[in-house]
């Protein structure tokens, strides 16, 4: 997901984490954000949406094929869609299907016993209005927007609101489908664009035609879309790591002259990214960027563009160092979820640093590629002024809620912090590469990334973790100047912490010292000023 306005994140953020800390989860929030009796005892294959947007009325029809292995026999199956969105009808082998509806949740009674390892399926069929997107991606649902030629533009954005706002599904992180098909049906003018690659378009004679879009990796729910406009597209091929990947672009016709300028930059990213993390991992389903109404999203193989073929965030540099007005955010960071939210996909959304730490971090590493080594650093320090040490990164689990906005730039500033400590780029590169390797196509748990990074680094990075997830202090390293010796320590961490720190006495060399909570002594040659490596998000203090 994208980051907020950092304005409207500065400035209001106090106050909304104050509310947050005295939200009470309800039972709505449990239902939506735990795996319930209901969703673990089945395992989901299959997703196949077809779905009717009718621009007269802002409705929708349609229904979900949902097919799922039996785990544990269960009679009852959760099923999640938002209001005002009604389901109307649920089959399962021809038969109709009773169902309850709480908030939200629907558990449907399954009359066929549900038997252990079999392979099953039901249809849900739904309609109504859907909730109409307020202030898209951050607040989500559907967009309709006149496109000034008589014709309306749909589309879909839906992250932490979950994807059961306007389809019927599982809607809970953890469980992904194999593969999926998106079939939509517009008006005979208007063209679909929805996530992997198109298989066919079906002539209807109603004067519509249905656009069916194969998907055939795992995908993450809130990565589904449907984008509906008068578009105009090109094809090119990019040859990456994994050989010729299918890249595509769908952009309004008056935008595109500056498109085919401004989109250039997917095959730079495309380099750098595969660089640092290793192939595209959704090969299979080609890369699409899609123009949209809003900003801009990390819509599974096909990622939505609203930034207005601007440099830098709309035009402005986040980083404030120059370094952010040479490429176009939009591309560059929704396209980074493609490693890290897309083929590394979060179970909780209060891990959603996994997806948001790691590609603010991206943003750093295709400057790097790109301008060099110390630019990559000007980046990521330059965004450190937006870090609000409000609460922390980590959120709280099964209750669907996100950890501070500081997933983004503190969590950039951690990864850029524990790069310095591994102290091998080569080796750091290689852990970023392995992650998307190892991790392929999963859904996990920040336990597993950390102990990823720990063992392959080398060495305990868990205080790191510890420190900048799950803490709002910065280290501070405190140091005294006596005679020939400078004694120092950390203050302000968590117990044990013993990150290794790069200084710098007078104008001697730069030199790791391993401070830990108590103080510790080191000789100097007279020196009587102690510099910490830039690059380490820490601070330092003289005492
Ligand atoms: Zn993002």
């Amino acid at each position: 997901m994208l980051k907020n306005l950092f304005s409207f994140c500065l400035f209001i953020s106090p106050f909304l984490s104050v509310a947050q800390e005295q939200t009470v989860f309800t039972h709505a929030d449990t239902l939506r954000g735990s795996v319930t009796p209901e969703r673990v005892w089945w395992d989901l294959t299959y997703y196949h949406l077809k779905v009717r947007p009718n621009a007269q009325d802002s409705t929708i029809t349609g229904s979900t094929v949902i097919n799922y292995k039996v785990l544990q026999p269960y009679q009852t199956l959760q099923v999640d869609l938002q209001e005002p969105l009604k389901i109307e009808k649920v089959t399962q082998d021809g038969q109709t299907l009773a169902f309850k509806r709480d908030g939200n949740a629907f558990f449907i009674d399954l009359s066929k016993k549900q038997e252990k390892g079999k392979l099953e399926s039901i249809e849900v069929f739904y309609s109504g209005r859907p909730r109409l997107a307020r202030r898209p991606p951050w607040d989500g649902g559907v967009q309709w927007v006149p496109d000034g030629n008589g014709n309306t533009i749909i589309s879909t954005s839906c992250q932490g609101l979950g994807s059961s706002v306007w389809w019927p599904c599982k809607d809970h992180m953890y469980d992904e489908p194999d593969s999926m098909m998106v079939s939509v049906t517009v008006p005979k003018k208007m063209t679909d664009v929805s996530n992997g690659k198109l298989r066919s378009i079906v002539e209807n004679s109603d004067d519509t035609h249905t656009f069916n879009w194969a998907v055939v990796n795992p995908i993450n729910n809130y990565g589904v879309n449907m984008n509906v406009a008068n578009y105009v597209s090109w094809k090119e091929i990019y040859k990456g790591e994994k050989g010729d990947l299918p890249v595509s672009f769908y952009v309004y016709p008056e935008n595109l002259e500056k498109a085919k300028v401004q989109f250039q930059q997917a095959n730079k990213m495309l380099k750098a990214f595969e660089h640092w993390f290793g192939p595209y991992p959704f090969y299979e389903d080609g890369y699409k960027l899609v123009e949209v109404p809003y900003l801009g999203m990390e819509h599974q193989s096909s990622v939505t563009y609203g930034n207005g073929y601007k440099m830098g965030y709309l035009g402005r540099d986040l980083s404030k160092t120059g370094w952010g007005l040479k490429w176009d955010f939009i591309i560059i960071h929704e396209s980074g979820h493609e490693w890290f939210a897309n083929n590394i996909t979060y179970k909780d959304v209060a891990d959603m640093w996994i997806h948001e730490s790691f590609t603010n971090y991206s943003e750093n590493l295709y400057t790097e590629y790109y301008f060099g080594k110390e630019a990559g650093s000007d980046y990521v320090i330059g965004t450190r002024a937006l870090i609000a040490n409000d609460k922390p990164i980590i959120g709280p689990y099964h209750v669907n809620r996100e950890g501070s906005r500081d997933m983004y730039y503190k969590g950039g500033n951690m990864l850029h912090t524990i790069r310095q400590v591994v102290n091998d780029d080569e080796k750091w590169r290689q852990i970023l590469r392995g992650l998307n390797k190892t991790f392929y196509h999963q859904t996990v748990e920040t336990a597993q990334i950390e102990g990823y990074v720990s063992k392959n680094a080398g060495r305990d990075i868990s205080k790191v973790f510890d420190q900048y997830l799950r803490d709002t202090r910065i280290p501070v390293l405190e140091y005294s100047f006596k005679g020939n010796t400078v004694e120092y320590r950390w203050t302000n961490v968590v117990n044990g912490f013993d990150m290794p720190v790069k200084i710098k006495l007078g104008e001697g060399k730069d030199q790791f010292i391993s401070p830990t909570s108590e103080w510790k002594t080191l000789k100097t040659k007279g020196e009587k000023t102690l510099v910490v490596d830039r690059n380490f998000y820490v601070e330092s203090k003289g005492v």
